[in-house]
């Protein structure tokens, strides 16, 4: 089944204004549970747009967005925000993760915000970091760690609460290309594991190849 589907989305910045830049038309697309889609663009295609449409964070001109059968585009903030917590997880090409925080905290925080008890928080953050291999850096802070751990720390706190979709913008853009290569495997494995269905913009043509489906915006 689809978790996303995104039908006719058409976006324009500063429709109502002088100068109107048109971004996104009449645009579909689905991914289903399950499966991992690379989206590349050139820079201003407008994939950011698109994430974040995709992601209730801003909404389309026109056009539907589905998530797990639920067309989202109508709703209230109040709904979209609660979809959001509770079936989306983000990962940026930056981690912005909590400098005051712990590795484990970072992945706790989110779960207790979502009302999740706080031993079954702690269990849950220790598991995911243990799966892309950090179970000895739960204690630590973020500037304690190399920007590949911190990149990992931050997959887990994007799955803490079982999203059924996960968002990504250049989530190992930021690292290395050796570096940038490995993280992306802990990602793979973890979704794979997780079953999750993922969308994930890149400009980096190895990593597209390595998902299910490539899907061009633009140029
Ligand atoms: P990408 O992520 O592919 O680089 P974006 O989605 O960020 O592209 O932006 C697509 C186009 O829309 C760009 O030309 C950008 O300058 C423009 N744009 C983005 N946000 C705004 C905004 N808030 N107001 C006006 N134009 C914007
Ligand atoms: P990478 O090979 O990923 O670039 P680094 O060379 O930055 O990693 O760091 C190597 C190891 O040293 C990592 O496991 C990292 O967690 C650890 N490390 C780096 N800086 C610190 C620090 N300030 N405090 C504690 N551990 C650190």
């Amino acid at each position: 089944s689809d978790v996303l589907v995104l039908e006719g989305i058409s976006k324009t910045y500063g429709l109502a204004g002088p100068a109107p830049v048109p971004v996104l038309s009449d645009l579909s697309l689905s991914v289903a549970q399950g499966e991992v889609v690379a989206l590349v663009a050139p820079s201003g295609a407008g994939k950011s747009t698109l994430l974040h449409i995709a992601g209730l964070l801003d909404t389309a001109d026109s056009g539907r967005v589905l998530l797990n059968g639920r067309d989202m585009s109508g709703q209230n903030d109040r709904t979209r925000t609660e979809a959001r917590r509770e079936q989306l997880g983000f990962v940026y090409q930056f981690h912005h993760l909590l400098p005051e925080f712990s590795a484990a905290e970072n992945v706790i925080l989110p779960q207790l915000a979502n009302g999740v008890a706080e031993g079954a928080a702690r269990a849950r953050a220790l598991d995911l970091l243990g799966r892309v291999g950090l179970s000895h850096r739960a204690d630590h802070r973020p500037a304690q760690l190399s920007g590949g751990e911190q990149q990992r720390v931050a997959f887990c706190r994007a799955l803490a609460n079982q999203p059924s979709l996960l968002l990504g913008d250049e989530p190992t853009g930021n690292l290395d290309p050796a570096t940038s290569d490995r993280v992306f495997d802990v990602l793979m494995a973890l979704v794979r594991e997780t079953g999750l269905a993922a969308l994930i913009a890149t400009h980096n043509l190895d990593l597209a190849q390595r998902m299910d489906r490539v899907i061009r915006l633009g140029g």
